[in-house]
């Protein structure tokens, strides 16, 4: 069995080297056709027609808007088996495209709510989408090899949808895409500006809690020349503004969080005094039990200062999502195959961000795990943090602008989605799910 297990395992980076190129083929021209979330359209096409073209036992589409999931029965799956499911996001983000590439976005999306909005893959969903749909290949090739099925999940909407609409990682679940068959394992990995070719990993919450907040203060409309006469609602929004620097006061300062109100959105004009002003924010968490706590203390700050101006408030709470949580079990069941295809040296264990990723509404249903890989041009410092290497392109964070990804890190990408699928469906790589109960960090 191991002799069979290593020989398929140097097939699988064999296969990852011939499909290379087509990989960054892939994502020079999804980096260049970016899509905003729930708007997927020809990212999921162009995923759909790949998947189809392997041969795969099914291809679904249209799931929760622009979902695709491709289903690879190996010639050794049976009812009841391993299913793992390999997850890559699609959607790019209302960010102008500065990565100084040949193939960087000039697109704009004129009919966004809320937009126009340049577009760019600035969070690296390109590599993601690339990799798995290499991944695809690769496994499609030894599928006369494979003990059970893969299911490889292109999600959408992992940025968030616009407010008034459903999507993500939960709506795919709802939709039922996981209905038939159950994962037993759920993977995915995030690009990241840490060194090429490393695997970040974390025991524990990897990412936060995350909820997007919308305030709404209401005043009363009247000219700026006569303020007595209507209700001004700044004085009270500037009060939200700044008391949300003291709610770190009220809560642990052993398990991070933050409040950001990202966006400030008023009516009003330089001589009228506006109705009303909405504040667009999100609340992380690093431990998921304070998140209904700073929710509460947030609330009353902004009812509070509404009424001490004499205006009125409301507080929303949206796409809530919960933390990745990698369970122990699970992180030390696939460190010997990370070893395998990163090398040692390579595979770190990183600390907790207030980022989040809705991959953790599979992680905690399904089990299963997520990582990061570097991609950028940086050495670790002697206490593990990332630093720029000189010459190359500093360090630039997702989100950013300037984001960029390494080309050449993708076939470490499609390596590692090969083999912990490959690894989990032969039973090398497994664990019980996560307890929900298991609040570590
Ligand atoms: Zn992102
Ligand atoms: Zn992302």
């Amino acid at each position: 069995m191991s002799t069979e297990s290593d020989a398929t395992h140097g097939e699988l980076d064999e296969r990852a080297a011939k499909v290379a190129d087509r990989v960054v083929a892939w994502r020079h021209h999804l980096h260049r056709h970016p899509e905003l979330s729930n708007r997927e359209v020809n990212t999921a096409r162009l995923v759909a027609d790949e998947l189809r073209a392997l041969g795969l036992d099914e291809v679904r589409t249209g799931i929760a808007g622009h979902g695709v999931v491709g289903v690879l029965r190996g010639a050794g799956a049976s009812p009841g088996g391993r299913v793992v499911a390999l997850r890559a996001d699609m959607d790019a983000l209302p960010v102008r495209d500065l990565c100084g590439t040949e193939f960087a976005a000039e697109v704009v999306d004129s009919d966004y709510p809320g937009g126009p909005f340049p577009v760019s893959h600035a969070c690296g969903h390109d590599c993601h989408t690339a990799m798995v749909l290499g991944a695809a290949v690769v496994l499609t090739g030894v599928r006369d090899r494979l003990p059970g099925t893969v299911l490889f999940v292109f999600q959408p909407a992992e940025e968030g949808p616009p407010v008034t609409e459903e999507g993500g990682a939960r709506a795919m679940v709802e939709a039922g895409a996981f209905a038939d068959p159950v994962p037993t394992m759920a993977f995915g990995l995030h690009v990241t500006p840490h060194p090429k070719g490393h695997v970040g990993y974390r025991i524990g919450n990897q990412y936060a809690a995350s909820t997007l907040v919308r305030v709404v203060v209401t005043g009363k409309q009247t000219h700026g020349s006569t303020p007595w006469e209507g209700v001004d609602p700044m004085p009270a929004v500037g009060a939200v503004l700044t008391g949300v620097g003291q709610l770190y006061r009220q809560v642990s300062a052993f398990a991070p969080v933050t409040v950001s109100i990202g966006h400030v959105e008023d009516v009003g004009r330089f001589n009228i005094i506006g109705q009303t002003v909405t504040l667009w924010g999100t609340v992380r968490c690093a431990v998921e039990s304070d998140m209904a706590e700073v929710q509460r203390r947030l609330t009353t700050l902004v009812e509070h200062s509404a009424t001490a101006y004499g205006a009125a408030a409301s507080v929303e709470y949206l796409q809530s999502v919960p933390p990745v949580h990698n369970s122990r079990p699970w992180v030390e069941s696939a460190l010997p195959t990370f070893r395998r295809v990163v090398g040692e040296d390579r595979l770190v264990e990183t600390g907790g961000t207030l980022g989040y990723d809705d991959i953790s509404e599979f992680v905690r249903r399904f089990g299963g795990l997520y990582v990061t890989l570097g991609v950028q041009d940086a050495a670790l410092d002697p206490s593990g943090r990332p630093v720029p290497v000189p010459g190359g392109r500093g360090i630039v964070t997702n989100h950013n602008p300037h984001f960029y990804a390494d080309d050449d890190t993708l076939v470490t990408g499609v390596r590692l989605h090969a083999h912990v699928a490959y690894d989990h469906l032969t039973g090398a790589l497994t664990a019980p799910p996560p307890e929900e109960s298991e609040a570590e960090q």
